[in-house]
């Protein structure tokens, strides 16, 4: 039939080509390229016909690589992004005539960059194999899983008669990625982080689906990693306010956006006020004043915060040199510091401390505020800015102390000279309360290694005393007063003038 069909065409057009299998003599079968063509006399009839053959076996090998390496990959033999794709694709064409929806997993690693650095590539990309088994095993055969770059996976499951059922499977999969991974001689941990997706319900286009699956998982990941998340439109909201933030960010700066509040921080047992935090806040042009809570980690992923920071800095230093010039030298103002510009090669922390000079401050007029996540860090260079710091009289404050690691060793190692106790154990201060056991266990252990003590969000009068009568030296809080823009503040300040020393020189 092949032959007729051959010569059909040859007489039909006077040409023909294509592949033909045949034998070698040893026996071994191959594939030629057979090409014919005719040389006609002048009378139109044919005069002979012309065939070329070449032995294509390896271009027919070359060709089922090259469909391998655009469809599958290299490394977990699983689907690529393209492949995929192309699922994704026949699955909204199947979900039209079935009628039942499809989700689409994004499954990130979580940490597995740290994975890569300290045990190498070559376990990492071991470790990559032994995922994708793992998911093989996790999914049905109908399911499309594939990866699609680094540490990111994307399994496509169809026909889903109960999308509840999806959860189930996510969490499994979860566990599943969870324990620990035997490679050669080490064991490797890691978890992953997985966003849900479905077609129609979330979105009717690929583009859409992939970007909604990437949403959700990102909102895994903010929420502590190692869980699932489902697209929602909330999420899309905040992911679409999140990118408009970051965008107007940009602007904020050289628009003279930003402006700092400062709230006393009052020493309990004589009421008086020496210090104050600077708490940022950003005046948005068209959405009003915006909490550094939304605006900060925005800034933290997009890198913005080193600017910010350092505006917060100088912004400070030029407030407490004023404050100097009205009250006592003693006077101090803290900032907040992210860990984020630690981490930065800006040199900020050496510019900061030629600005003090010139301005003729002491180092110790301001306070750094830092979180614990920065000390469990454990960076080289990290801990020698901290001493920078220290060596140049700058005092370090621990925030939000007792939500964390609360970790002893540190104190002492990264001389700190205040922990800050966070809100959550001020709220439900009462006499007989948990939590006043807690704060009074905190001020002995910080006393006893020589750190100061602030209690933060001390809203009542109550709170107040029972802090006093445990010994906690400084108190901040709604209850002194709100933060407040720089004139407001030195208007507090005038008004309680048995408050402020001029030139008493105080703990
Ligand atoms: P934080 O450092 O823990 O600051 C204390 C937060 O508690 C402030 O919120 C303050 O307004 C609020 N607060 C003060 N007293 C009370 C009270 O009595 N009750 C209650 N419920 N809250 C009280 P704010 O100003 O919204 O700042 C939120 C967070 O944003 C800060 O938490 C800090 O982590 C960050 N932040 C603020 N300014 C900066 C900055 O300049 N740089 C950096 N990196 N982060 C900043
Ligand atoms: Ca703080
Ligand atoms: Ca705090």
């Amino acid at each position: 039939y092949f032959y007729q069909k051959m010569w059909e065409t040859i007489k039909a057009t006077g040409k023909w080509q294509g592949e033909v299998w045949n034998r070698r003599k040893s026996g071994e079968s191959y594939c030629e390229w057979l090409s014919i063509s005719t040389i006609y006399n002048d009378d139109d009839s044919v005069s002979r016909r012309i065939g070329f053959i070449r032995d294509s076996t390896d271009e027919k090998l070359n060709k089922e690589t090259i469909w391998r390496q655009a469809n599958f990959d290299d490394l977990t033999g699983l689907l690529n992004r393209r492949a995929l794709t192309e699922r994704l694709d026949q699955e909204i064409k199947q979900s039209g005539s079935s009628g039942l929806p499809f989700a689409l997993m994004l499954v990130d690693l979580d940490r597995f960059k740290e994975v890569n650095d300290m045990l190498g590539h070559a376990v990492g990309d071991a470790l990559l194999k032994i995922v994708g088994q793992r998911m093989e095993n996790c999914f049905s055969s109908t399911c499309a899983i594939g990866r699609l770059g680094g540490d990111e996976f994307a399994i496509v499951i169809g026909e889903i008669a109960d999308i509840p059922s999806v959860g189930s499977i996510a969490s499994s999969l979860l566990e599943r990625l969870a324990t620990p991974y035997r490679l050669g001689h080490d064991f490797a941990f890691t978890s992953a982080s997985i966003g849900i997706t479905f077609y129609p319900q979330d979105a009717e286009d690929i583009t859409s689906l992939w970007k909604n699956a990437d949403q959700a998982m990102y909102a895994a990941k903010r929420l502590g990693r190692n869980q699932y998340q489902y697209y929602t439109h909330a999420l899309q909201e905040t992911a679409d306010k999140r990118g408009r933030l970051s965008r107007d960010l940009h602007e904020a700066i050289q628009g003279n956006q930003f402006i700092l509040h400062y709230q006393p921080i009052v020493y309990l047992q004589a009421g008086t006020i020496h210090k104050a935090e600077a708490l940022v806040r950003w005046k948005h042009p068209e959405l009003g004043m915006i909490s550094p809570a939304d605006f900060i980690p925005i800034a933290e992923e997009n890198g913005q915060i080193v600017e910010i920071g350092d505006w917060v800095f100088y912004e400070a230093a030029n407030q407490v040199a004023h404050l100097h010039e009205i009250y006592s030298s003693e006077f101090q103002i803290s900032i907040n510091k992210s860990p984020v510009q630690f981490r930065s090669n800006s040199n900020q922390h050496e510019n900061w401390l030629e600005y003090l000079t010139e301005r003729k401050l002491q180092g110790r007029s301001i306070v750094v505020e830092i979180t614990e996540g920065l000390l469990m860090e454990a960076k080289e260079d990290i801990y020698s800015q901290l001493m920078l710091f220290r060596d140049n009289g700058m005092q370090v404050a621990l925030d939000d102390f007792g939500t964390g690691y609360s970790s002893l060793s540190y104190l002492k190692k990264f001389d700190i000279d205040y922990i800050k106790i966070d809100q959550s154990f001020i709220r439900n201060l009462t006499s007989h309360s948990e939590d006043i056991t807690l704060c009074e266990a905190m001020v002995v252990m910080a006393h006893k290694l020589g750190i100061k003590v602030i209690a933060e969000g001390v809203e009542t009068e109550q709170q107040r005393d029972l802090l006093q009568q445990i010994g906690c030296d400084y108190g901040q809080g709604y209850f002194f007063s709100k933060p407040l823009p720089a004139e407001a503040f030195e208007q507090y300040l005038k008004e309680h003038p048995e408050r402020v020393a001029l030139r008493r020189v105080v703990i």
